[in-house]
């Protein structure tokens, strides 16, 4: 592993909602799967409890926000929380360019929805590797 920052990934938190619930997947599966080395999951509950090692990890590096819905709580308290969001995602925004994957449950998400979620990751692992060439660019200036 490199000495380069981890981008910060941010998912909405709404509980109750399939977009929700899709934002955090596709957040889980860049975090854990496809991305571990280079990326690190930041709560939005942390953010916005004030916690002080959510707030650094989002002070110090890029962060790539995912919202549910247009009030874009994720994208918004990174902001409040001094950070810098190098992309953010819409969930809705990605399910308009993916029909097929019509997203459904809650705790549980359908196929659909489970679809969106990895085409969303896939999307945010590609944003992650630009944000990772351009640092090492950075560093070799
Ligand atoms: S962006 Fe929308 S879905 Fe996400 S936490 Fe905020 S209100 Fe809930």
């Amino acid at each position: 592993m490199t000495n380069r920052k981890r981008v910060a990934i941010v998912p909405c938190s709404c509980i109750g909602k399939t977009y929700g619930t899709v934002s955090r997947e596709a957040a889980y599966e860049v975090t854990e799967d496809m991305r571990p080395a280079e990326t690190q999951l930041v709560p939005l509950s942390l953010l916005v409890l004030g916690d002080e090692a959510a707030r650094a990890a989002v002070a110090e590096t890029p962060a790539v926000t995912i919202d549910g819905c247009k009030l874009a709580c994720a994208t918004k308290m990174v902001k409040d929380s001094g950070g810098t969001v190098a992309q953010d995602f819409a969930v809705l925004d990605v399910y308009r360019r993916y029909k097929p994957f019509k997203p459904q449950g809650i705790a549980e998400l359908n196929e659909g929805g489970q679809k969106l979620a990895h085409v969303l990751a896939e999307e945010i692992a590609g944003v992650v590797d630009t944000l990772g060439a351009s640092s090492e660019g950075d560093q070799n200036a």
